[in-house]
This record gives structure tokens, C-alpha cells and sequence, in this order.
């Protein structure tokens, strides 16, 4: 009921905000007041390795219920909060929550990896090494229990910088994924700059597999580019058991997507991984 009330004012918002600049300041405004009134939720996503079935990794993803507005996506308000640098704030907050939450799931006896998305903002943020190493030590959480997603932009204009950021990050037993893979520019430099450990195949590659025979020989390809350069290859947006049976001929390993599961609240997203942990026990 909650969830569909939220959708239609979600909804409702889309179409409003299709007017003037004057919605968007209106959500600008709201946005930078929203971590102080406590507005946003961290929601968790799982990876699973098709070859045991087993959740290896978790993506923290943002969510925003406006008091009024209701709930707002991410693909709206992200790119907000990264123009005006609200990014740098929440996602620092973002980090923390899914740090705290690894650590609460190691204590459970369950060593999951969070996903925590990065935007090219962030990246820039001369103290965002500094701002890790704490959340980390903060959280008392293990340097591997965390995977950075970046994402091919063209904001990522400066290149070496960001590359030695990320060699740093990754010098401290971070992990790094290319999100969105395929969807950006120069995709392939940074295959051969950045110290990855992941490519995520972007969904727009993944959702018509089924029909499109572009898309099976780009999913092939990605596939195969993965086990050349030994990366974790993850398969977003995998709805059904059809497209999971095709991308297991494939040789593709790590899933996400709605048919295992929609990202969910923290204590849903813990009673997941529980119940997964006492059927396999069993
Ligand atoms: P993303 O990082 O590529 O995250 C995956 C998106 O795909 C999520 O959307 C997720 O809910 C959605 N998704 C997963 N499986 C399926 C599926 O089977 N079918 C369909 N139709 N969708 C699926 P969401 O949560 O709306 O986030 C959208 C984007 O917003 C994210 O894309 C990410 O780029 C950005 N984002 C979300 N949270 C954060 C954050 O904390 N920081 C930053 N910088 N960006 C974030
Ligand atoms: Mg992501
Ligand atoms: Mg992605
Ligand atoms: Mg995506």
C-alpha cells in the first residue's frame, strides 16, 4: 500500500518536474536539506555466484522518501546532488551505512563485499582517500569487504588523477568496478588504466539477450574481455531464469538483478542473507 502510494506521487513528480528550471531548484533545495532531516536509505542489492547460488556481494543503492514528494529515484536526484556537490556529503553517508552494515553482517558470521557506487564528482574530491581510510577505520571493516563502482563518464576528464586514486584505493585491498560497462566513453583505456577487479555489463546489453543478436555477441565479447584481463564479470538487470540460463552458457558467473532479488531495506536484505545461510547449514 506504503510502496504504491509512493509510486504514483513518484509518479506524479516525474511529470511535474517536466516543466521549468523552477522544479528543479525546488528539488535542489530539498536535497540539501535531506541528510539533516534523515530522508535518504540505503538499500542492498544482491550478486549472486550462480556457481554455488550463494550472495558474494551486496550493492548499497540510495534512496530518497521526500516527506511530501514522496519516493524520488536515484536517476533523479543523483545527477542533482553531483552538479551542486550534495554528492560528496551523501556519499560519504552512503559509504558509512554500507560499511557498518558489512561489518554487522561479518559479525553474523557472513563475509559479504559491499558495492558502493562512486560518482566522477567524488573521485575528483581531493579528499575522498582520506575520507575512505576513516570510514573504514570508523567502521572497523577489512579493505576487502569493500568494492568501489565507478562509472565511464565524461566527467572523468582528468585522467591521471583519477587514476592514482584509484591505484591508491586499490593499494589499500579495495576493490574497484567499472559500472555501467559499455554505456560510456573510452571504455577500453581504462580497462588497461585502472586497476580493476570487476566489470559490471550494463543492463541496456543484458534485458534483450533473449532477442537481440547485437546484444549476445557485446555480452560474448565483454565476457570474454573479462576472462582475459581475469576480472569478476557481474551481468546486471537479470529479470528472468531464461536470461540466466543463456548467460550461464555463456560463462558468465556473477549475477544481479530482480530475479534473485530487488535491493532492499538493510534488515530485509540481512533476514535474506540469514535465510541463505541456515538452508545451505541444512
Ligand atoms: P547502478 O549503480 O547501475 O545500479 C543498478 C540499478 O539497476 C539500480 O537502480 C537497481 O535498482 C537497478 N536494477 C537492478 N536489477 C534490476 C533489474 O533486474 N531490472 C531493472 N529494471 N533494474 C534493475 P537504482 O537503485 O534506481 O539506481 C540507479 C543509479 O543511480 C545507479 O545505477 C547508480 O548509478 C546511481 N546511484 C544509486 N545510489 C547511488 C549512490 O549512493 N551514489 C552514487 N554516486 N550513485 C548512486
Ligand atoms: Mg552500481
Ligand atoms: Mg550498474
Ligand atoms: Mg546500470
Amino acid at each position: 500500500q506504503a510502496k504504491e502510494q509512493g509510486r504514483n506521487s513518484y509518479q506524479y513528480y516525474t511529470q511535474a518536474l517536466n516543466d521549468t528550471g523552477q522544479d528543479r531548484l525546488a528539488l535542489e533545495y530539498a536535497l540539501n536539506q535531506a541528510l539533516e532531516r534523515e530522508e535518504f536509505a540505503v538499500y542492498y542489492q544482491p550478486q549472486i555466484d550462480t556457481r554455488t547460488g550463494a550472495i558474494s556481494h551486496m550493492e548499497a543503492l540510495a534512496r530518497w522518501q521526500h516527506p511530501q514528494l514522496g519516493f524520488i529515484s536515484p536517476a533523479q536526484f543523483i545527477p542533482i546532488a553531483e552538479q551542486n556537490g550534495a554528492i560528496v556529503a551523501l556519499g560519504h553517508w552512503v559509504l558509512r551505512q554500507a560499511c557498518a552494515q558489512a561489518k554487522i553482517w561479518q559479525q553474523l558470521g557472513m563475509s559479504i563485499t559491499v558495492g558502493v557506487n562512486l560518482s566522477p564528482r567524488q573521485l575528483r574530491d581531493g579528499a575522498l582517500l582520506e575520507m575512505v581510510d576513516q570510514t573504514l577505520a570508523q567502521t572497523n571493516l577489512e579493505t576487502s569487504l569493500l568494492e568501489l563502482e565507478i562509472t565511464e563518464s565524461a566527467t572523468l576528464h582528468n585522467l591521471t588523477q583519477a587514476q592514482s586514486v584509484l591505484m591508491d584505493l586499490h593499494r589499500m585491498g579495495i576493490g574497484l568496478a567499472l559500472d555501467d560497462f559499455g554505456t560510456g566513453y573510452s571504455s577500453l583505456s581504462y580497462l588497461k588504466q585502472f586497476p580493476l577487479d570487476t566489470l559490471k555489463i550494463d543492463r541496456s546489453f543484458v534485458m534483450d539477450l533473449l532477442t537481440q543478436d547485437k546484444d549476445v555477441a557485446i555480452a560474448k565479447a565483454i565476457l570474454e574481455l573479462g576472462r582475459g584481463l581475469d576480472l569478476r564479470v557481474v551481468a546486471e538487470g537479470v529479470e528472468t531464469e531464461e536470461l540466466q540460463q543463456l548467460l550461464q552458457n555463456f560463462g558468465c558467473q556473477h549475477m544481479q538483478g530482480y530475479l534473485f532479488s530487488r535491493p532492499l531495506p538493510a534488515l530485509e536484505a540481512t533476514h535474506l542473507l540469514q535465510t541463505q545461510q541456515s538452508t545451505r547449514a541444512a
